[in-house]
């Protein structure tokens, strides 16, 4: 896309630019996502790509192409072949059954009915849905449905995937039965996928979101936990959160950041705008202009009240960890202060024994003396920076007869987590 703009209503007393000189270049075999709140312009530019809204200025390219300068046959083929989409409400089509709806796009490739039913099949045994191929899309779940119209959508092996919102309607089982096979599509069948999504735990799966915001294409930013297919510079990928962080939100103060890694460790699933709230709310704790009971009260509050509305255990659950951590920084950040007047070994083996401490106490599994020994050297090889965070998860991962700490590897992860949420909230920002 190149000075993209899409004009609503132009001329008109009601016009509305919905997108603002959108410039963005997508590589095949990517999978990215538009991230941003609702009203953002998502839709505008899936519509847009997918050749049904033309730009009021700029250009948009698919392959090479213009679809807007497209003939209507080659518009037909480039909607049903060249790009498959998947609708947030599904739109399948309810008179037809399961396996006519999947095996429908042929029909404008030409294809004949028994070879359309075969391949509509192996598409509906894929995503396991074969047992409803006979139904009425009626009859079906969320979650059944939107695996009919993934399979639908790869009908024409299509090149490119659009999907809007695709787990909008559904529950949290069958949005990852959907993420899966959104995956699958774009690392076994090499497609392009382009999702559209306000849910920040979705991003994960992205080689790049584009944060939209307001029209505009606000940041892009590369998933360092994938290899990336656009040229994104070595140089500048992301070693600690901090700096991942930073690179994410270039504008903010460090103080800022700090809070967003908090909400990242605490939230999976809450939408951006429950999000920017739960940040809000997150900065006043940490300043520690608040109490745990107040910030309980927001969190529970309805959305509508201004609150986050969260359910009250999980509020509580929030508050707690964040109490725990922010109390457990505040050995780090003496420590940081006495590393910076050199008597730094006084206390180490106090606070290196503390936060060993902190980090086990939801451990339930037992311990050796040798494994608990070989944490804290662990630890203290973090703390002193021997290692980066990914050098501490590997070396407590590994077996205790070679110096590690014999964690499975889900554990590692977690601890290492949680000690990096120690180490970034007793870091001096300035002020204090
Ligand atoms: P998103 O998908 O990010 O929620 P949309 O792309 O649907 O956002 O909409 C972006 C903005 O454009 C919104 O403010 C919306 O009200 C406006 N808009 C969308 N469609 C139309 C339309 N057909 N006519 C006028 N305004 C529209
Ligand atoms: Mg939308």
């Amino acid at each position: 896309m190149k000075n993209l703009e899409i004009t609503y209503n132009k001329g008109k007393e009601n016009e509305f630019k919905a997108t603002k000189g959108v410039n963005i270049e997508i590589y095949p075999e990517e999978y990215i996502a538009f991230f941003g709140p609702s009203g953002c312009g998502k839709s505008t530019l899936f519509y847009c790509i997918l050749g049904i809204l033309a730009p009021s200025a700029g250009e948009i390219l698919v392959k090479g192409k213009n679809p807007y300068k497209f003939s209507a046959e080659e518009m037909v083929n480039f909607q049903t072949s060249v790009i498959g989409i998947i609708y947030q409400a599904f739109f399948l089509i309810n008179s037809i059954s399961v396996i006519d709806n999947v095996a429908l796009p042929q029909i404008f490739q030409g294809i004949p009915p028994h070879k359309r039913n075969q391949r509509a099949m192996e598409l509906l045994k894929r995503f396991e849905i074969d047992s409803k191929a006979q139904f009425y899309p009626d009859n079906l779940s969320g979650g059944q449905s939107q695996r009919v119209s993934v399979a639908r959508s790869m009908v024409n092996n299509p090149d490119i995937l659009l999907a809007d919102e695709p787990t909008g309607n559904l529950d949290s089982i069958s949005t990852k039965q959907v993420m899966d096979a959104l995956e699958e599509i774009n690392q076994r069948d090499r497609k392009t996928v382009i999702m559209i999504t306000h849910n920040a735990a979705q991003l994960k799966y992205c080689h790049r979101v584009f944060y939209m915001k307001d029209g505009v294409v606000a940041r892009v930013v590369p998933n360092p936990e994938k290899k990336q297919i656009a040229k994104v510079d070595k140089t500048q990928m992301l070693v600690t959160e901090m700096e991942q962080l930073s690179r994410m939100y270039p504008y903010d103060p460090p103080d800022v950041l700090k809070v967003k890694s908090l909400v990242n460790f605490l939230t999976q699933d809450l939408n951006f705008d429950q999000l920017a709230r739960l940040e809000g709310a997150i900065k006043v704790m940490v300043d520690r202009k608040t109490t745990p009971d107040k910030l309980i009260e927001y969190l529970t509050a309805s959305y509508d009240a201004g609150g986050v509305g969260l359910s009250k255990p999980r509020a509580r659950k929030i508050t707690d960890k964040i109490v725990k951590i922010l109390d457990q920084s505040k050995d780090i950040q003496r420590y940081r202060r006495r590393l910076l007047r050199a008597d730094l070994f006084t206390n180490q083996d106090e606070l290196v024994a503390n936060i060993t401490n902190y980090l086990i106490v939801d451990y339930h599994g037992n311990f050796t003396p040798e494994q608990k020994s070989n944490l804290k050297n662990a630890i203290f090889d973090r703390l002193v920076g021997n290692f980066r965070k990914e050098g501490f998860e590997a070396r407590i991962a590994t077996p205790v007869k070679d110096g590690g700490a014999g964690f499975n590897r889900k554990t590692a992860h977690n601890l290492t987590l949680h000690l990096e949420k120690i180490l970034i909230q007793g870091m001096e920002t300035g002020g204090e």
